[in-house]
């Protein structure tokens, strides 16, 4: 068997111009202009090529896109007032703090300041309650795409045994909640874990999100799974350039499965893709809207879990 690869660049691409239609309607009927403000505190080199991503997108989207870039020494109390003053901008619908942050900065002091509301990336605990009580919620993006991916070759995941490797709390957990949502029988794995290969083998979809280069090996895989591929561990080819490789050993494993995402080019594009749905839906929300005044108009994003218009998201801004 080879496996067909999952283009993730596409089916982002396809995503980002329903947002851009829908932004394009925000402004047509209500004059209303999505905003997401990039919060990057220090100069990591990922992180900076991330937040460059994700304006650059922004931008590209028709959103109005604001940048701020602070030294690593800024302290805790300027940062939080940063956020504060988010919160309060009624032209700001989005608010992303870049991880990971300097120590001597609480990463979790920092992620509850942020408004519900505008929590686009999903880590608030509010959200994260929300998501596991099945309530309707701002979700993490990765898993979100992760969840798109896989609906891009299996249309009713109802049913299926999937494999999610790894239970961070960006990725792992609140993809298993999702994945249940959908009807999956979730086996979530970690460093723990007993004989891994042989839960691999029984699953029909095997998502690897542990941060451990090629980990999942082809022996591991049924015939015909799904595979897909969340981990970025960064290498050198054999001529010592860089390269990217995941937590799957791609070309074992593609000769085991029906579909599997590459990296880079699979999981990556949609993270920020549903960056960009979640600070639309923020949006719609965040104001009572609705996207489908228009008849010929997208839907609105976010395929599984929109925020509703409770009065509680409502006292944002
Ligand atoms: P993390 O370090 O927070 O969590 C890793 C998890 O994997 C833990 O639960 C750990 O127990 C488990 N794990 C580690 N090694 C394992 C092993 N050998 N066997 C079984 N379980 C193991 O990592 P994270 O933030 O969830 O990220 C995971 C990977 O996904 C990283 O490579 C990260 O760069 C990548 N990532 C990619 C995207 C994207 O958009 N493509 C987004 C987020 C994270």
């Amino acid at each position: 068997m080879n496996a067909i690869r999952i283009d993730g660049k596409a089916i982002a691409e396809d995503l980002r111009a329903r947002v851009a239609r829908d932004v394009a309607l925000l402004q047509a009927e209500w004059n209303v202009t999505p905003g997401l403000a990039v919060v990057l505190v220090g100069k990591d080199p990922a992180s900076s090529v991330y937040v460059k991503t994700k304006a650059r997108q922004a931008q590209a989207v028709g959103f109005k896109s604001q940048q701020f870039l602070l030294p690593g020494s800024v302290g805790e109390a300027e940062l939080l007032e940063l956020i504060g003053n988010l919160n309060a901008d009624k032209s700001i619908d989005g608010i992303l703090v870049q991880l990971p942050l300097p120590e001597h900065i609480d990463r979790w002091r920092v992620l509850e300041a942020i408004h519900p509301a505008k929590d686009v990336d999903g880590f608030h605990p509010y959200n994260v309650g929300r998501l596991a009580a099945g309530r309707p919620a701002l979700a993490p993006c990765t898993p979100l795409g992760v969840v798109h991916l896989i609906k891009s070759v299996v249309s009713d995941l109802s049913g299926l045994d999937v494999v999610v490797i790894g239970r961070s709390n960006i990725v792992g957990k609140p993809l298993a909640l999702l994945l249940g949502d959908a009807g999956c029988t979730v086996t979530g794995a970690q460093l723990q874990t007993r004989n891994l290969p042989g839960l691999c083998r029984e699953a029909d979809v095997v998502v690897a999100a542990a941060g451990c280069a090629e980990l999942v090996r082809g022996d591991w895989l049924k015939p015909g799974a799904i595979v897909i591929d969340v981990g970025i561990n960064r290498t050198t080819d054999s001529t010592g350039a860089a390269k990217l490789i995941g937590d799957v050993a791609f070309v074992e494993a593609s000769k085991r499965a029906s579909y599997i995402t590459p990296v880079p080019g699979g999981v990556g594009p949609m993270t920020v893709a549903y960056l960009l749905a979640n600070t639309v839906n923020a949006a719609v929300s965040r104001r009572g809207l609705s996207l489908v005044k228009n008849p010929e108009a997208s839907r609105p994003c976010s395929c599984l879990h929109q925020l509703d218009r409770s009065a509680d998201l409502q006292r944002a801004t």
